[in-house]
């Protein structure tokens, strides 16, 4: 009998949550993932993307080699290559001309050795993170209001509030695993939820409330509750005197704005009435906010404004309470702790004097920083100026998450010295490098993560990492002791690494900051090889700090002790519609992707749900348009164009659009919407104003669509003109692809041009009476190589997943048959809903149709919603359409 695969317990890589993962590995290879039943985050569940870590692992696609200009070289070659550009550049133009970007997916052990480098060493702070993407306008807003970046939730104060309001997130799709805790709460009766969100989400099935407000008026929203709150007489007027500054004015300012309150956020006045009465009775609220408040040219006022309320009911430092900002990546969290971002020191520093000084004798480092570095689009500007000439980018892809991402691929094709690296070869950004270093991918590295609730937890190895991979921090450690400071950055491993973080933290802390790691600066190994997950603060004297959760004593990080009301006034985003781009751009995420899809991307099955970019549209935009469901459309703006597929429907309001941030180059052409989204940032936290691009939409004539999938991956000149629009997706054995043709008169000359490029020994093709009307499969020695399915329009070729399934074998029909398409074989091709299970939109309607009325019972019949629950609040609209339609048909009969 095979022996047990032993288990590693470890943490999720994709999103702040911070899930526990049980990981079965044998000879190094993952045989299956489950949920930590112990974690505190997540007791067992994971969801779809923690589900499917077992395919997302591997060698296909990883960099195994260190290349220096296309040319593989040894580690010590290459390293020589980085510390010789770097100290030439700082040689010749200082400091300034040096910039590190840095990545919420590293472990905080890599991020605190890049940041001690950079600050301490080479006496830089343009060292920024993709952080700053996502949630940079949160930690300027705690630090306005708290004097520290301090989240005061914790997780167990969603099972102890009463109403629980989210704001500007989908947590359905983005943070499952939490918001399925409240969700089963909801059907407890035990609290109510209230979305704020301008697009009908997801999120809003399980919605007591949607405020469908208009984008970027949340300030005005939350400023009419202060107002109201105050009239209630709902305000805790004990502690806003006793803990609280600002109060007055900032309600002056929320009544200034209150006027204009139904003007500015399109809401009627009973759905607002309904949110601030339920707000004002209700004293165990938790706001739940994330990129929709963040992302704004207003991101940090947004944040404050909803704190402002907490703050003026008291409703903080106590269970059931507060304004939680959940992070997006899995240790954002880490890297505000150790510095990650430009505007700040590690260990919760700052650039004062005093700070400066305290990090520095720390460090003993000898060229401390002087002020704040640039932040993420402001650097990327000054590389494509010209004035930072060596970038280091980890783990991280800007050349498709940035604003103007097209400028900034210019930008880094025009540096002198670009070194990328990532555990992944192929992206849009490492396509840009001089030099690429390999890293160690998750299930290799050893460390420590942060979730949103202040929750380190280990990251730890269960394989060997494949080819010269090696951990970001010793690959930075191995530069800065080239660059001569080999005693300061003498490191064994991660452990010793933590304890110093910890030790930082501890510092003359003395109270001052709530961040203070004291109580595990002397773990030794083993103890942190055996650390379970811990929340901090975790001071030396094995206290809980000064109280048991953050601000319990009604004491803040100011040094008057004192949280701050911050007078905030709605300011309408800072890209608006006009005349020449007449619509506004929502850019968001995925329920089954994460980020750019570098791990994501290698998972067939996590593109069962969606395939294909889309962009979602209002239905009376598609009719004015003439667009239907599935055409091509090209939006645009001056930043550059994107091709996408209309999705007509009512997620979003007329004149407004919504587009994934996930799709790239390795998987279809044009698709980066990060093109579209403007350098425009929040001037607080430096934030891109990533949820409001001011776009055109124009639909494109197609002159003909293929489906095809092919055992290889097809060559670059049959992905450009006359090819208009393709996508390329992973199959079990092969790829698949869609393509649009400019022209129907193009189709023979592609298909020849797809016969040349597939070694092939047996050809069988139907050609119909339509001019694009063609079907072709390639053989070789018996097995398919190729097959490709080519109609006028695209609703007339089967679904891609078929030609996938042909070419994977899982249709034992002769060729002919197969070309005869899916209905021949009567063979079900629909859209995956339940990742998990492989269940599809097909067997769920007629599930519904055979009787089911709700999501248990789907799940008693199909095992869809059973595993990760992602797909729930789907399952719940799908029996919610059949329903009215049914209705619908009753009383069309009566
Ligand atoms: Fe991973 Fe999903 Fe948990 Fe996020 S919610 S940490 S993606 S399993």
């Amino acid at each position: 009998m095979t022996p047990a695969a032993p288990t590693v317990r470890t943490t999720c890589p994709y999103c702040g949550v911070g899930c526990g993962v049980r990981a079965e590995a044998r000879d190094g290879a993952l045989i299956a993932v489950s949920g930590d039943p112990d974690h505190p985050a997540n007791r067992g569940r994971l969801c779809v993307k923690g589900s499917a870590l077992a395919d997302t692992v591997g060698r296909d696609g990883r960099l195994l080699a260190p290349t220096v200009r296309g040319r593989e070289v040894s580690w010590a070659t290459a390293l020589d290559a980085v510390a010789e550009g770097f100290a030439g550049t700082l040689r010749e133009h200082g400091p300034e001309s040096v910039a590190m970007y840095l990545s919420g997916q590293l472990l905080t052990e890599d991020y605190y050795v890049a940041n001690k480098l950079m600050k301490g060493f080479v006496g830089s702070a343009n060292v920024d993170t993709n952080s700053r993407l996502c949630m940079a306008s949160a930690v300027v807003a705690h630090q306005r209001a708290f004097g520290e970046d301090v989240v005061p939730c914790d997780y167990d104060d969603l099972e102890r509030c009463e109403l629980a309001v989210l704001v500007g997130s989908n947590a359905a799709w983005a943070h499952p695993v939490l918001f399925q805790r409240l969700t089963a709460r909801r059907e407890r009766g035990e609290l109510k939820i209230v979305v704020v969100d301008p697009r009908r989400t997801a999120t809003c099935e399980a919605a007591d409330l949607h405020l469908a407000l208009r984008p970027g008026s949340d300030v005005a929203l939350f400023n009419g509750l202060l107002a109201h709150l105050a009239r209630a007489g709902a305000v805790d007027r004990e502690f806003v005197h006793r803990c609280t500054t600002g109060f007055d004015a900032a309600l002056a300012a929320a009544r200034d704005d209150a006027a204009g309150l139904l003007r500015e956020t399109g809401l009627t006045r009973q759905a607002v009435a309904t949110f601030f009465r339920w707000f004002a009775a209700t004293p165990r609220t938790v706001t739940l906010f994330s990129q929709g408040v963040n992302q704004a040219g207003n991101g940090t006022d947004k944040a404050n404004a909803i704190i402002n309320c907490h703050l003026a009911t008291g409703r903080i430092g106590r269970a059931g309470t507060g304004p939680f900002s959940l992070t997006g990546q899995p240790n954002a969290m880490g890297g505000r702790e150790v510095g990650g971002m430009a505007s700040q020191l590690a260990a919760h520093g700052d650039f004062s004097p005093a700070s400066r000084e305290r990090v520095g004798r720390f460090w003993k480092a000898p060229a401390m920083a002087r002020a704040p570095g640039l932040k993420a689009v402001a650097l990327f500007e000054a590389v494509a100026r010209g004035e930072v000439k060596a970038i280091w980018i980890m783990g991280t892809n800007p050349v498709v998450s940035l604003p103007r991402a097209d400028a900034v691929r210019d930008a880094l094709r025009r540096c002198p010295l670009v070194v990328v690296s990532d555990c992944v070869a192929l992206t849009d950004t490492t396509a840009c490098a001089d030099v690429l270093l390999p890293a160690a991918g998750w299930g290799e590295k050893d460390g420590t993560v942060t979730n949103s609730e202040r929750r380190i937890s280990r990251q730890r190895p269960f394989a060997a990492a494949p080819g010269l991979a090696r951990p970001d921090w010793w690959i930075v450690s191995q530069v800065a002791r080239r660059l001569g400071f080999e005693e300061a950055f003498a490191y064994t491993g991660a452990p010793q690494i933590f304890r110093e973080h910890a030790a930082l933290t501890a510092f003359e802390n003395g109270g001052a900051r709530h961040l203070d790691l004291g109580g595990l600066a002397d773990l030794t190994d083993a103890q942190y090889d055996a650390m379970g997950p811990v929340q901090w603060p975790c001071p030396a004297d094995g206290s809980a700090g000064r109280g048991e959760r953050p601000f319990a004593d009604g004491r803040f990080y100011h040094a008057d002790a004192r949280a701050r009301l911050v007078a905030v006034r709605h300011r309408p985003p800072r890209q608006r519609p006009g005349a020449g781009h007449p619509f506004v751009l929502n850019t968001g995420r995925l329920r089954d992707q994460w980020h750019t899809m570098t791990r994501t991307g290698t998972a067939p099955r996590l593109f069962g749900h969606t395939e294909s970019p889309v962009v979602q549209l209002a239905a009376e935009d598609a009719a004015r348009l003439g667009v239907d469901a599935g055409d091509l459309v090209e939006i645009g703006n001056g930043g550059g164009r994107v091709m996408a597929l209309a999705e007509p429907g009512g997620e979003v309001t007329p004149g407004h659009l919504f587009m994934p941030m996930h799709w790239c180059e390795p998987f279809t052409g044009n698709g980066r919407v990060g093109v579209l989204v403007a350098p425009a940032t929040d001037p607080e936290s430096g934030q891109p104003e990533s949820k409001h691009a001011a776009v055109t939409v124009r639909p494109q004539a197609v002159g003909a669509w293929l489906r095809l999938a092919s055992r290889r991956p097809l060559p670059a000149a049959l992905l450009m003109a006359p090819v208009s629009y393709w996508t390329r997706l992973p199959t079990r054995s092969g790829w698949r692809y869609e393509v649009a043709l400019q022209a129907a008169a193009d189709v023979d000359d592609y298909l020849a041009g797809l016969c040349a490029a597939q070694p092939h020994d047996n050809r069988i093709e139907y050609s119909d009476s339509s001019e694009a009307g063609r079907r072709l499969l390639l053989e070789r020695q018996g097995a398919i190589e190729m097959v490709a399915f080519c109609a006028p329009g695209r609703g007339a070729l089967p679904a891609a997943s078929f030609a996938a399934d042909v070419l994977d074998g899982a249709l034992e029909q002769a060729p002919w048959r197969l070309l005869a398409g899916p209905e021949s074989l009567d063979a079900d091709c629909s859209r995956l809903v339940c990742t998990c299970f492989g269940v599809s939109e097909e067997r769920i309607l007629q599930a519904i149709a055979a009787g089911a009325s709700s999501a248990e019972d789907l799940g008693r019949r199909l095992e869809c919603g059973t595993n990760c629950g992602s797909c729930v609040p789907e399952l719940k609209a799908l029996i919610a359409r059949e329903e009215s339609s049914t209705e619908r048909a009753v009383r069309h009969a009566v």
